[in-house]
């Protein structure tokens, strides 16, 4: 088993609280059956690497059935869904008889009805389709999709029975039945899986012959490791395939909608997709394998035995637990789950870096682009009319109140909470990127599953430690570069199993004479140390090096000698750590203090506290963002030009640098400033404001240089929260200042929406900073 396949398998267990929020799922593969009547050799149930089928009882018991539907409506009920989709799969759903089908049907609307507006489907293969069955589909309103890929010969060189005999007329004859008047609201259309040896312009006819109200066409499962089969010499055929059936589809007027199709020409203008192979749109899916188990997509089979598993099930797991799945999250992060290759890519925002399961390998995960890249970008760039630029379109990654709200420059606690959140997701994400690689260093390996076992009995404290914005700096640098620390993974394990009071004993990495526990503080130890045993017990630890023992309890009293524990200002609840330790905190392009004495910290604190405090009296519509986003300060070494310093950076997403701040009021400005951007980086981690490509520059008041467009949106952003708070503030001298910064920001949104480099997310954005400016007057 893979080191990620591991996670998957353990990630869950009794009880389990899902770790953050989770995004509702509102699509359910409910697998009737796990053995097929055909015996298709591009099947990815039985032909592809995994064989959990082998496992599955042939057909789902009724009790299953009700405890699925059970599970739907509960969670369609606690997020208040308008709509759940269920499609009834196989193997071969029709297996189950007339009387199975029936049955499934009037359990899940019983169940789901009351609920949610059940929208439920099956996908089948056809052939034992009969008018009673068909009855059934119709009383109980199932929509059937029907497996077919083309004529004859292109059905046959796949879909035959084991004894190697054509199903192409048994399936021809459900699809008849499927079209007489009485049964055809009951017909969802074709799926057809693409071979290149088919000739692209006959499985169109002959799939428009069976007068299906959609077709949709499937590029064959591939990935890195199994590529698809492609000619020599022809770099782009699927591309070539597909845009052979585009232009004869464009000719016929488009009579029938083919999804692949459509969605990406949506995509291109804005809209929405219509199927996950492509675009953005988040994957809202899971699996209910045949036993009840809980599974990740389907094609995932494609990619290794076990790929698809979660280790969680009906019985024992809300959906809710499925939802907040590492696997499954990392699939609703958009924009941000892609790798960097298709995050940079100019046709992301339609391509969303293809089938999930197609970007696998086994060295890199899923951080890949798609195995299909080549045919995605130029099937695109030949559909896409030139007129529409790609990059142009508002995200779906955050819902257009959220973006409403904070492009006031304020913003809701409730927003703020979704930024995290999103954080939270791009911080899993890599790990589960870099669990890959963690397989093959033992001590990263051993933090790895730790960390997998707590996320399961210990949510909150794994959470607490994969929000610290250091954590996020370190996998990050990881990512880019194979020489990066991956064993830092066992100090970060560590780190959660002390917040979680479990017992461990793991080995972690030392670096340059510290052994460094994010959010809690660092060790001192020799030198030359490169390896310390810990025994996590009791909330604390046993460290021993060089012939040391050193037991530690952080959050007591009594600090051993050599623990340099982490420091932290707290204002009405709110906890912000002084940071001085973390061997990450080092990104802000200036030079950051050494471990600061005690008396030192001790100044810090305190005035942070004020500071918050300040905050919340003076500036209160940014003291949500400031109290949800900001954990921790970095303090920087002081100018010395005595100029006032400090900085944001969105690869530590939570944390600001300040250099020493003469006093209470000019450090409450400084920090509304500095979560201002983190605000910004958080947005435009999940969401284009702007036109990436557009490599124009502003000149700004604030900057002797000219500025790209982020940095001058950065800037805006920013400045109108210190306008805003210098406004509050009473005196001569603080209402000039206010009018530098609230002018600043207001010539400043003037360029940027001349320039045209706004996405529409990013105009409406800088619209939302304009009502604000002129609130004020
Ligand atoms: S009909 Fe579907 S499930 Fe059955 S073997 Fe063919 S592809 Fe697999
Ligand atoms: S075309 Fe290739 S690089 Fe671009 S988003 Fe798609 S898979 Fe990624």
């Amino acid at each position: 088993m893979s080191q990620a396949s591991a996670l998957r398998s353990d990630a869950g267990g009794p009880g389990r609280k899902p770790p953050g929020r989770v995004s509702p799922l509102s699509q359910y593969v409910l697998k009737l059956t796990s053995r097929c009547d055909l015996a298709c050799d591009h099947c990815y149930v039985y032909q592809h690497p995994d064989q959990s089928w082998r496992h599955q009882p042939h057909v789902m018991a009724a009790s299953t059935l009700e405890q699925a539907a059970r599970r739907i409506a509960e969670h369609a009920a606690t997020h208040g869904l308008d709509t759940v989709r269920v499609v009834l799969h196989g193997g071969e759903p029709l297996l189950a008889g007339a009387g199975g089908l029936a049955a499934a049907a009037a359990e899940l609307r019983r169940r789901i009805d009351p609920v949610a507006r059940l929208d439920l489907r099956m996908q089948s293969n056809g052939v034992l389709l009969t008018p009673r069955i068909c009855d059934a589909l119709v009383a109980y309103d199932v929509k059937v999709g029907i497996s077919l890929d083309g004529d004859l010969a292109a059905n046959d060189l796949h879909r035959r029975y084991a004894s190697g005999q054509s199903s192409h007329a048994a399936v021809l004859r459900g699809l008849g039945l499927l079209r007489r008047p009485e049964y055809r609201s009951s017909y969802a259309g074709i799926l057809c899986t693409i071979d290149l040896a088919n000739d692209p312009v006959a499985v169109y006819e002959a799939l428009l012959a069976q007068e299906p109200p959609q077709i949709d066409f499937l590029l064959p499962h591939a990935n890195w490791e199994r590529p698809p089969a492609r000619p020599e010499g022809v770099p782009t055929p699927y591309a070539d395939w597909l845009l052979a059936i585009h232009r004869r589809w464009l000719a016929d007027g488009r009579p029938v909608p083919i999804r692949l199709l459509e969605s990406l020409l949506s995509t291109a203008s804005g809209g929405a997709t219509r199927t996950e192979a492509v675009g953005l749109g988040f994957a809202d899916l899971v699996v209910i394998e045949t036993d009840g188990t809980f599974e990740q997509v389907d094609s995932l089979k494609s990619a290794y035995d076990g790929a698809p598993a979660t280790g969680l099930d009906i019985f024992r797991h809300r959906v809710d637990d499925a939802a907040a799945h590492p696997m499954i999250a990392i699939r609703q992060t958009g924009l941000a789950g892609l790798c960097a290759t298709c995050r940079e890519c100019e046709v992301v925002r339609q391509c969303g870096g293809g089938l999930f399961a197609h970007r696998y390998r086994p060295d890199t995960g899923f951080d890949n682009p798609s195995a299909y890249c080549a045919d995605l970008k130029e099937l695109i760039h030949a559909m896409t009319p030139a007129d529409v630029p790609a990059q142009r379109q508002p995200t779906d990654a955050l819902s257009p109140t959220v973006l409403d709200d904070l492009g006031t420059g304020y913003g809701t606690m409730e927003s703020a909470r979704h930024l995290a959140s999103v954080h939270l997701g791009l911080v899993r994400a890599l790990l589960v990127d870099l669990s890959p690689r963690a397989a093959h260093d033992e001590r990263a390996a051993a933090g790895w599953q730790l960390l997998v076992d707590l996320d399961r009995i210990a949510p909150e404290a794994v959470r607490a430690v994969l929000e610290h914005p250091f954590v996020r700096r370190w996998a990050q640098r990881c990512r880019d570069d194979a020489t990066a620390d991956l064993a830092y993974l066992a100090c970060v394990a560590a780190a959660a199993a002390i917040r979680a009071g479990a017992d461990a004993e793991l080995t972690v990495p030392a670096r340059d004479g510290a052994l460094s526990l994010p959010t809690l503080g660092a060790m001192a130890v020799d030198a030359d140390e490169e390896a310390v045993l810990l025994s996590v017990h009791d909330g604390g630890f046993t460290a021993r090096a060089g012939g040391r023992r050193i037991t530690v309890r952080p959050g007591r009293p009594d600090v051993p000698d050599g623990w340099r524990p982490v420091r932290a200002a707290v204002s009405d609840g709110h906890h912000v750590l002084l940071e001085d330790t973390d061997p990450y905190r080092d990104c802000f392009g200036a030079p950051v203090a050494a471990r600061l004495p005690a008396a030192t910290a001790d100044g810090w604190t305190r005035q942070l506290t004020r500071a918050l405090r300040r905050v919340d009296v003076e500036a209160g519509g940014y003291a949500p963002g400031l109290r949800t986003l900001l954990r921790a300060v970095v303090p920087l070494r002081a100018d010395e030009g005595g100029m006032q310093r400090s900085a944001a950076a969105g690869a530590a997403f939570g944390a600001v640098a300040v250099a020493p701040v003469a006093d209470d009021a000019a450090l409450a400005v400084l920090l509304v400033h500095e979560v201002q951007h983190l605000k910004m980086h958080a947005v435009l981690d999940v969401c284009d404001l702007f036109d990436r490509h557009d490599r124009r520059r502003l000149v700004v008041p604030w900057r002797a240089d000219p500025r790209p467009v982020e940095g001058v949106l950065h800037g805006t952003y920013a400045h109108l929260a210190v306008a805003d708070v210098w406004r509050r503030r009473p005196g001569g001298a603080a209402a000039a200042t206010f009018r530098r910064y609230r002018d600043w920001t207001d010539g400043a949104l003037d360029a940027l929406l001349d320039l045209g480099a706004l996405t529409a997310a990013g105009e409406r954005f800088a619209h939302r900073m304009r009502d604000t400016l002129d609130s004020w007057s």
